[in-house]
């Protein structure tokens, strides 16, 4: 296939924020795929090789893109920097240096989708001293062939720069138009997508096999599905009249979501936001075979940091100390865990996600035999606001968070955040309820001590039905002089020149960050504002959602994504249980 046609898409695509008019796009260049193609295009299209539990990364810096442009137009690399700096953007002064281009290549040979996508996959496997080279003379041979407009979107996807703002949705959307006519398929796809994590895969399964392909979609093991994800509740009161009398109550342990993927002597481990963790975890991968009695399984569980000695449950900070490439044996050692499963998807070959939870749970426990390391979450089934609030007590004792409540007769949603799984957790028994995970869109230079670091944050929730991140307040508080540096190296390499699209925001930042790193606040309340975009007009009109008094926790999300943040959703939930409280106590 053409490359140029999928340049034109990536040209009009970027021209347009609208869901409908992306969509629409989308489905003509699907109508034009070639089956064996459709896979490659729809991971460019998110700026990708392949999906991201794979943890495939181009990581090709500027400077090397700038010599592979001057290589291939023999034009030298300082006025291809000048014309970088004017435009802010690699790929747009590509564009302009080819069009001056004053070496003539006398083959010139028309580049296709499969060799573009080939040779930057060549790019990502490079490695060695000579491996500089080797990029660069891959990079100018594709320039050496590109028009200017094709220039612009391979370079912006060798820089990881190519930001189309089109959600996952939007592209099950166009492929269920595409391929089946019908927009409702959707869920179908989701579906699939759910199960596998790979919308490359579930794109070429429904272009070569259609509907009918992807309602027989299963599990595959060693792709991780995506993780199901709780309400909340304020109130054991709550929890009762959503659940009903009898339900189970599991310790919420305070420690890192895994999914682990297990057959024979083979593990993989995957966090919350699917990204593969196995590295961070030896320990694991060399004990749980022996504690699996089954061919093959997906497992979930919390890895917690225990006490050596006593074997309390520590808080979830202490591993972050796992998160590091070097000197892991001595993390592992220093820093000891518990795997506490709480969840069976798949053994022996087959799906549990149809299997109710009470199911699930017996299966879980004749699969993992128990020992010092692999345990089970601790749960009870109990029937009454004392019982809950017994376990909740005796949770919190043992350092945990709170707890989760599941109902006993349903399966697992993958991908979702329904309403069959509850948390519980004691902060939320204060005004506001629970603590937010915000995602950092802007920053503002600081004065006095936090000279030379962002002094403030711009925050913003998720706004799913838009695919964008509103803002919600400013924050300024919390930081201790190391989680400023830390916040600083984080998001340094996360400055954009411009705002990207997706950010909704009246207020002017100093800098602008790509919206995707998660951190956690807490407020005294939720009020109305004039400025902040979240939940715009949907109280009030002309007024959105802020946060009164916000405050830093200390937590940096790292298993979040951007889009696991809080939601415009939840916050006008919280808005109105705010509301609610002031008004049971008479006090409005
Ligand atoms: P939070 O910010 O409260 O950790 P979350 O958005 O990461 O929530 P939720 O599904 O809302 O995810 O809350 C459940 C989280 O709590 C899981 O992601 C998991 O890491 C953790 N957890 C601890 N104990 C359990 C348990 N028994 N069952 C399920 N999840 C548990």
């Amino acid at each position: 296939m053409e490359y140029s046609i999928l340049a034109d898409s990536f040209f009009k695509m970027e021209s347009t924020t609208k869901r409908l008019e992306l969509t629409k796009i989308l489905v003509e260049l699907f109508e034009k795929t070639p089956h064996e193609v459709i896979s490659k295009i729809v991971y460019l299209l998110q700026g990708k090789l392949r999906p991201d539990f794979e943890g495939i990364e181009l990581g090709v810096a500027e400077k090397l893109a700038i010599r592979a442009i001057s290589k291939s137009s023999g034009i030298p690399i300082k006025k291809i920097e000048e014309e970088y700096r004017k435009g802010g953007d690699i790929g747009h002064a590509a564009s302009i240096i080819l069009e001056q281009k004053t070496q003539t290549t006398f083959l010139v040979e028309d580049i296709t989708v499969e060799r573009v996508y080939e040779t930057l996959l060549k790019i990502s496997k490079s490695e060695g001293s000579r491996s500089q080279d080797m990029k660069m003379k891959y990079i100018s041979s594709l320039l050496n062939d590109a028009t200017p407009l094709e220039a612009i979107y391979i370079l912006k996807i060798l820089l990881g720069t190519l930001r189309l703002g089109i959600a996952e949705n939007t592209v099950m959307d166009a492929l269920a138009v595409a391929f089946s006519g019908n927009k409702d398929n959707r869920k179908i796809l989701e579906h699939a997508y759910n199960v596998s994590s790979d919308l490359g895969k579930v794109a070429e399964t429904i272009a070569t096999k259609g509907i009918a392909g992807i309602e027989e979609f299963e599990i595959i093991l060693f792709n991780p599905i995506r993780p199901m994800l709780a309400d909340r509740v304020k109130s054991e009161q709550e929890a009762i009249e959503r659940l009903g009398n009898e339900f189970a109550a599991e310790y919420k342990l305070d420690g890192e979501r895994v999914q682990i993927h297990v057959e024979e002597e083979k593990v993989a481990l995957f966090s919350r936001s699917l990204e593969n963790i196995s590295s961070y975890y030896p320990d694991i991968i060399e004990k749980i075979p022996k504690a699996i009695q089954a061919d093959n399984a997906i497992l979930e569980a919390e890895i917690v940091a225990v006490n050596e000695n006593t074997g309390e449950f520590l808080p979830f900070q202490e591993l972050m100390h796992r998160r590091r490439k070097y000197k892991i044996e001595k993390a592992v050692s220093q820093y000891p865990i518990t795997v506490n499963f709480f969840d069976v998807l798949f053994s022996n070959e087959k799906s549990c996600l149809e299997l109710s939870y009470a199911q699930r749970r017996e299966k879980l426990e004749k699969i993992v035999k128990e020992d010092d390391f692999a345990r089970y979450i601790p749960m009870e089934i109990v029937r009454n606001e004392n019982e809950i609030e017994d376990f909740l007590e005796n949770s919190i004792n043992a350092g945990s968070e709170g707890l989760m409540l599941k109902q006993l007769d349903k399966p697992y949603q993958a991908g979702s955040r329904g309403s069959y799984w509850l948390k519980l957790k004691r902060e939320y028994q204060n005004k506001l309820g629970d603590s937010l995970d915000l995602v950092v869109v802007g920053g503002f230079f600081g004065k006095g001590r936090r000279t030379g670091n962002y002094g403030t944050l711009l925050l913003a929730t998720y706004d799913e039905d838009e695919d964008v991140f509103t803002s919600i307040c400013k924050v300024g508080t919390g930081f201790s002089d190391e989680s400023l540096d830390q916040l600083y190296q984080i998001l340094n390499p996360k400055v954009t020149i411009k705002k990207n699209p997706r950010i909704i925001s009246e207020m002017e930042a100093d800098v602008w960050f790509e919206p995707e790193l998660v951190i956690e606040v807490v407020a005294s309340e939720i009020t109305l504002s004039p400025i902040h975009k979240a939940a715009r007009d949907k109280i009030r009109k002309g007024a959105g959602l802020a946060l009164r008094f916000p405050k830093f926790t200390g937590k940096i999300r790292v298993e979040k994504t951007a889009e696991d943040a809080s939601t415009n959703e939840e916050m006008i939930t919280l808005y109105k249980g705010q509301k609610k409280v002031a008004h049971d106590k008479n006090l409005i």
